[in-house]
């Protein structure tokens, strides 16, 4: 794909795979991608086949002897190269995931610098993954050593495609591992842009970091179930980790499994309200509300409940919607999502719920085609009410009233999912009590999402196992071997 071109916008084209090099589909079919701002067919991208997403791991596979034999800090001056062309060059990554995903302009360089933390994270980790010393008496000499898998499967969604790929692709490869990654069909573009540079320009050893496109069903599952694929890191629903999950199983090889949430955030009647209205609304708004981390369930005390509804209404009635460049919130990013999200509208209101703002999509003239929402905030919502319940991936939050911490813990954790949670109170006992009884990965104070690539990631119950992020995540693509000798 020529990137340039598509940033020239009114031309269709072809996303390629790249392996090495630009690779046509085996199987000579396309996907059509649709553009999220204006609904026009912007490109077609290539549905590898079987025979692709093996010629992929056997070039990754051939790479490994030598990339794991690398010296570590030649590992990481590479990965800290690739941190300072993405830098260098954050204006076309964000340009083209803008244009894949519908972000607004402003957001997109945001997430491409989380990307480039990422490598420069694990670049300063190169040599962390070492084992110990084990004392078994005198007659031995014994330790442990962390090594890495060989060809690690990368298979990632649509909602922030380059910073998920990083955030797996960095820590698998500064370890030593190999990669062959397929982005979401919907976002094909910025990850292809990645490898190509981090091959051509900074330094990386062709097949150390290959992309296969196409559908999960047809080239996902192939990488999952490739003999030579001996761990795979997957990002997205809980259908899909589910179907990856059992593939896993049959071949007994370890899965990192980041799923779907339903997020509480909690607001505790001494939270400093102004604060705490700002942080629900980006909780739930960020990136059209599809994000895992999404604090969807809001959980306000009843004594300032409708003090706190009527400020959080005010403040979402004046957001602003489309495809202008400073708009708060960008388009849906799949036109299954867009159709997703508004059938939720329908059934909030019929199980009850009241609808206080929001509950539209923006008219074509308005949104210019695209799939815009307004952010839409459901009040007078029970915890058996499906949009308390499922995850919808949209900016539409449900609102329950809870009375004190123990009711706010059990509505809290009334739920399949465990991926965060928030927690707004000025009671610093209070807020380490709540946390410790969340049933989440990760848990906010007086904030929601704030990032940070060294903070580990991952779920509770439905949303998931292993960790991405921080050091945690290199104990995830290395595996321990114990060596014992006798003196
Ligand atoms: P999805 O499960 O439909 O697809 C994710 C990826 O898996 C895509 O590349 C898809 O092609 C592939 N895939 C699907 N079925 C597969 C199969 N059987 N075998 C192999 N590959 C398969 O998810 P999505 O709609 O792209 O993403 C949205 C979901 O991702 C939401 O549920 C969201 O919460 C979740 N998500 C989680 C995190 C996290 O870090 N926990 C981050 C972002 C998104």
């Amino acid at each position: 794909m020529n990137e340039q071109s598509v940033m020239g916008g009114g031309q269709v084209h072809q996303y390629l795979q790249y392996i090495g090099q630009d690779v046509q589909p085996d199987t000579g079919r396309y996907l059509d991608k649709l553009s999220p701002s204006s609904g026009l067919k912007m490109g077609t991208v290539a549905v590898g086949s079987a025979a692709d997403v093996d010629m992929a791991v056997r070039h990754a596979w051939e790479a490994f002897p030598a990339w794991r034999n690398r010296h570590p800090m030649e590992r990481g001056r590479v990965l800290n190269e690739i941190a300072r062309k993405i830098r260098e060059q954050v204006g076309r990554f964000a340009e083209l995931e803008a244009l894949e995903t519908g972000k607004p302009a402003w957001q997109a360089p945001i997430e491409i610098e989380t990307a480039a933390k990422y490598f420069e994270f694990y670049a300063g980790l190169v040599n962390l993954p070492k084992g110990e010393v084990l004392d078994l008496g005198p007659a031995y000499h014994a330790y442990t050593a962390r090594e890495p898998f060989g060809v690690v499967g990368v298979i990632l969604p649509w909602n922030s495609p380059l910073n998920q790929a990083a955030r797996s692709i960095a820590p698998a490869i500064a370890v030593g591992n190999v990669v062959v990654a397929k982005p979401s069909e919907e976002t094909p573009g910025t990850l292809v842009m990645l490898a190509r540079m981090a091959v051509e320009e900074c330094g990386l050893p062709a097949g150390v970091l290959n992309v296969v496109q196409g559908s999960g069903k047809e080239t996902g599952a192939a990488l999952v179930a490739h003999p030579l694929v001996r761990k795979v890191a997957f990002t997205g629903s809980v259908r899909g980790g589910r179907e990856v999950g059992k593939v896993a199983a049959e071949r007994i090889i370890p899965l990192t499994l980041e799923l779907g949430g339903k997020s509480p955030n909690i607001v505790f009647d001494d939270a400093d309200l102004e604060a705490a209205v700002a942080g629900a609304i980006r909780a739930f708004s960020v990136n059209a509300g599809q994000v895992c981390l999404a604090g969807t369930r809001l959980l306000v005390q009843e004594t300032i409940h409708d003090e706190f509804v009527a400020k959080l209404v005010a403040a979402v009635e004046q957001m602003k919607v489309g495809p202008q460049s400073d708009a708060q919130v960008g388009a849906l990013s799949t036109s299954a999502q867009f159709e997703k999200v508004q059938s939720y509208f329908d059934v909030g209101i019929q199980d009850g719920a009241t609808l206080a703002v929001g509950g539209r999509a923006l008219t074509p003239e308005e949104g210019r085609g695209g799939w815009y929402v307004r952010p839409t905030v459901f009040t007078g919502v029970r915890p058996d009410m499906r949009i308390a319940r499922e995850e919808i991936f949209g900016p539409v939050l449900a609102v329950l009233p809870f009375t004190d911490e123990a009711d706010a813990v059990r509505i809290a954790n009334d739920t399949e999912y465990g991926l965060a949670a928030g927690i707004w109170t000025r009671d610093l006992g209070c807020a380490h009590r709540v946390a410790a009884q969340l049933e989440a990965g990760q848990i906010y104070i007086n904030q929601y999402m704030p990032g940070g690539v060294e903070a580990p990631l991952g779920g509770y119950k439905q949303s998931g196992y292993g960790r991405e992020r921080g050091i945690e995540a290199l104990h995830h693509y290395t595996q321990l071997k114990s060596i014992i000798i006798k003196i």
